[in-house]
């Protein structure tokens, strides 16, 4: 038997123990650690995978791994490919659409969904791709009906809860896919997530998120905003947090992503470390637009919407800076327009 096919059928063997994470940016590498973590606790044997379109994240994630856990064997997978070969579990989570058609569908490396029609058709069969990115409905029920026809299941599991939640390990995952197919994800999301809600068929769970982003980037709009208005009036901005976390005007932008530094004295939100970490202003413009594609689709009017979206992306052209930023800089864009 030559070497390669041994090594092959060795690794294929290996696969019902195995997990493989691709994308491991600011919320991949918070839920991997936990995915990893927990799964390490219940099963010693088990095998994980890491892929990253820049190496440099994998390596990272593989190092802050095994510096907490040395005796776990962390495999860098150079393509989705080798992480596909590797593992009965794969979890995606990329920044959107194109991205997850490159990883699935592939392209100049090979891809999940061209892997899996070369695999036996019995491993194809318990192959589970669980994909936690935001991206556009259609793409995804495009990706899911090609994962399925391979045999593999799959299901869409955007999340709620920033990086906070992901690292805390306490997101929301809003599931679309097979009543079956849900049945078979929920217990691994919940060991990156406290909230796992089936939502309906393929795309339902990413039409969930999208709505839920839709009034997420208004609201951190309209925060920043009030936020000014107040100060401008000679309020404190810790008391008119307080105030207004209290009040009708209670929010998530104001209690935990609040967008003014000393505003939340206890917490430390995006806006005390310069902006960094958090969701990017560019993830939340693209949000944005796949809900007013959607809209333009379903000939809704987000008039609102529209505003926001309009709003991050004139941002995003004045100030480039703040594309990468938290998008509750949206404040600083705000406030050196007044
Ligand atoms: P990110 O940009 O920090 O991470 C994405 C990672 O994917 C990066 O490490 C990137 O190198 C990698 N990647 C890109 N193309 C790849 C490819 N072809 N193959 C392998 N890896 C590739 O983004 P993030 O903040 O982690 O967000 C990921 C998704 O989660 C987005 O869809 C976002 O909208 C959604 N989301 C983010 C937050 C948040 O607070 N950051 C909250 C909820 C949902």
């Amino acid at each position: 038997m030559r070497a390669s096919l041994r090594c092959l059928q060795q690794r294929l063997a290996q696969r019902p123990n195995s997990t493989s994470f691709i994308g491991l940016g600011r919320m991949g590498s918070e839920m991997a650690y936990n995915l990893f973590s927990k799964q390490l606790a219940v099963k010693q044997e088990s095998r994980f995978v890491v892929c990253d379109a820049l190496p440099a994240a994998a390596a990272a994630f593989r190092q802050s791994f095994t510096a907490t856990f040395p005796g776990c064997d962390i495999e860098i997978a150079a393509t989705p490919e080798e992480a596909t070969l590797a593992s009965e579990l794969i979890v995606t989570m990329l920044p959107s659409s194109t991205h997850v058609d490159a990883v699935y569908n592939g392209n100049e490396t090979g891809g999940i969904i061209p892997t899996l029609r070369g695999l036996p058709p019995a491993l194809a069969r318990t192959t589970v791709c669980i994909d936690s990115t935001t991206l556009d409905v259609d793409v995804s029920r495009a990706v899911s009906a090609s994962v399925i026809a391979t045999g593999a299941s799959m299901v869409d599991a955007p999340v709620s809860g920033g990086v906070t939640g992901a690292k805390a390990g306490t997101l929301a995952f809003l599931v679309g896919g097979t009543p079956d197919a849900f049945q078979a994800v929920q217990p691994i999301l919940s060991l990156m997530g406290q909230r796992i809600v089936h939502c309906g068929p393929a795309g339902a769970g990413l039409g969930a998120k999208i709505c839920n982003n839709l009034i997420l980037g208004v609201q951190q709009v309209v925060v920043a905003e009030a936020m000014i208005l107040g100060q401008k009036m000679g309020l404190d901005p810790a008391v008119l947090s307080s105030v207004i976390g209290s009040s009708t005007g209670a929010c998530w932008s104001i209690s935990v992503n609040n967008p003014v530094p000393t505003a939340l004295p206890a917490a430390s939100p995006p806006c005390e470390r310069d902006y960094e970490g958090g969701f990017a202003t560019v993830l939340m413009e693209k949000d944005m637009g796949l809900a007013s594609d959607i809209a333009s689709k379903t000939g809704t009017a987000l008039p609102l919407g529209d505003a926001a979206r309009r709003l991050y992306e004139e941002m995003i052209k004045q100030q480039p800076e703040l594309a990468r930023k938290d998008f509750s800089s949206v404040y600083r864009f705000l406030l050196n327009a007044n």
